[in-house]
């Protein structure tokens, strides 16, 4: 792709998709809409800065995951780049470093955070830098009022200290993790429900995620 001057709407979502599930395919295209994003990076992280990770996949199986899910027709969309970048850079995945990164590309770059991140998003690694060089576009991943009381004082608090554009869509959420899911197939149970068939397909070739 050509770099440099391209400058167009630029939505950022990493993570570590351990693996990806319908939860984080229906935040990437609320994201895509909610922002009018023109490219959607997702970015499988290569040493998750934040926590530990599953041993019982490899940063190849959570890319070529990602790139399944978004090539399945029901979820595909021209829009989003599923990217090796973080895994290529190595080391562990500072979100200020892929910021910069795509800085070269557009200076309108947006990131999307789960409100789990986006409440801890000020402690990051250089996080002021992180809130003072793209807008934030937070998705509620659960349906507690208490904590949406929370997400919204802590995004009045990025605007006023660091001038942050915060945006909050309407957003109904599945409610599942990738930690759940891995319980799940450790136990045998089923994962049609959460799992896109390509992932699951996946899975099962590859013996991940057994107890
Ligand atoms: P794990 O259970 O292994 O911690 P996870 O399911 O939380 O994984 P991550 O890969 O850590 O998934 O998530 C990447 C990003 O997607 C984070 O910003 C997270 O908040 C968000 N996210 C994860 N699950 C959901 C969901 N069900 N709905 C909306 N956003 C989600």
């Amino acid at each position: 792709m050509k770099r440099g001057n391209y400058n167009g709407k630029i939505g950022i979502y990493g993570g570590t998709f351990g693996p990806v599930h319908l939860g984080h395919i229906r935040a990437a295209h609320a994201f895509l809409d909610a922002c009018c994003l023109d490219r959607l990076y997702i970015l499988p992280t290569a040493i998750p800065p934040h926590k530990a990770v599953s041993q019982a996949d490899t940063p190849e199986d959570r890319l070529q995951m990602l790139k399944l899910a978004f090539s399945e027709p029901e979820y595909a969309d021209d829009r989003i780049i599923v990217s090796d970048y973080e895994q290529k850079r190595g080391g562990k995945s500072y979100t200020i470093l892929t910021l910069e990164h795509f800085a070269e590309e557009s200076d309108d770059i947006t990131m999307l955070c789960g409100t789990d991140m986006f409440l801890t998003l000020e402690r990051w690694y250089r996080g002021e830098d992180i809130l003072r060089m793209a807008h934030i576009c937070c998705l509620c991943r659960d349906d507690d009022p208490a904590s949406m009381n929370e997400i919204e004082k802590t995004a009045a608090h990025y605007r006023d200290t660091y001038g942050t554009t915060v945006v909050l869509p309407p957003f109904s959420p599945l409610v599942i993790s990738s930690t759940e899911i891995r319980a799940r197939i450790a136990a045998g149970q089923s994962t049609n429900d959460v799992l896109p068939a390509s992932v699951r397909g996946y899975i099962d070739a590859h013996g991940l995620y057994r107890a």
